[in-house]
C-alpha cells in the first residue's frame, strides 16, 4: 500500500491509499478518486513537502525572498558605484579642493570622487558643493 498527499482543484487537501501508483494512475482515470470534501474527481498528487512546522515555513520563505531583495539591491548599488567611479576622477585627498575648484568654475565640470573628512564634506555643503557619499559596500576593498 502506497499513501498519497492529495490535493484536489478547489485546494482541499486528504489522503488516500493505493495498492501501488499504478493502482492510483488506473482509479484516477476512472474518476474514482474523490475529494471527500467537495467531491471533484480532479485530483492531484501533492508533492512531498519536508516536515516542517508551517510557521518556520514561511519564515524561511521570508528569509528567502528578503535575501533575494537585498541581493538585488546591493547588485544595483554595486552597478550604481561602478558606473560613478568609472565616470569619475579620482582625486584621493585633493578632494575637498578639487571639488572646490569645480564649484568655483576654477576647473573644468567633471565628476569627482575621493576622501574627505566629516568636517570637510560639511563645510563643502555648507559652501553649496554638491557632494554626495558613496556607499560602502560589503567586500568593497575601498
Ligand atoms: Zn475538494
Amino acid at each position: 500500500m502506497i499513501r498519497y498527499d492529495l490535493v484536489c482543484d478547489n485546494a482541499h487537501g486528504f489522503e488516500g491509499w493505493f495498492g501501488s501508483a499504478a493502482d492510483f494512475d488506473r482509479q484516477k482515470e476512472r474518476a474514482l478518486v474523490r475529494c471527500p470534501t467537495c467531491g471533484s474527481p480532479r485530483v492531484t498528487k501533492r508533492l512531498m513537502a519536508p516536515a516542517v512546522s508551517t510557521t518556520r515555513k514561511k519564515e524561511e520563505q521570508r528569509h528567502a525572498v528578503m535575501n533575494a531583495h537585498n541581493q538585488e539591491m546591493l547588485g544595483k548599488l554595486r552597478d550604481l558605484v561602478a558606473t560613478i567611479k568609472a565616470n569619475a576622477e579620482d582625486v584621493g585627498e585633493r578632494f575637498p579642493e578639487e571639488a572646490r575648484k569645480i564649484h568655483y568654475g576654477e576647473a573644468e565640470q567633471r565628476g569627482l570622487i575621493g576622501k574627505a573628512t566629516a568636517d570637510e564634506a560639511r563645510a563643502l555643503i555648507e559652501e553649496g558643493v554638491e557632494i554626495a557619499p558613496l556607499p560602502v559596500l560589503p567586500d568593497d576593498t575601498n
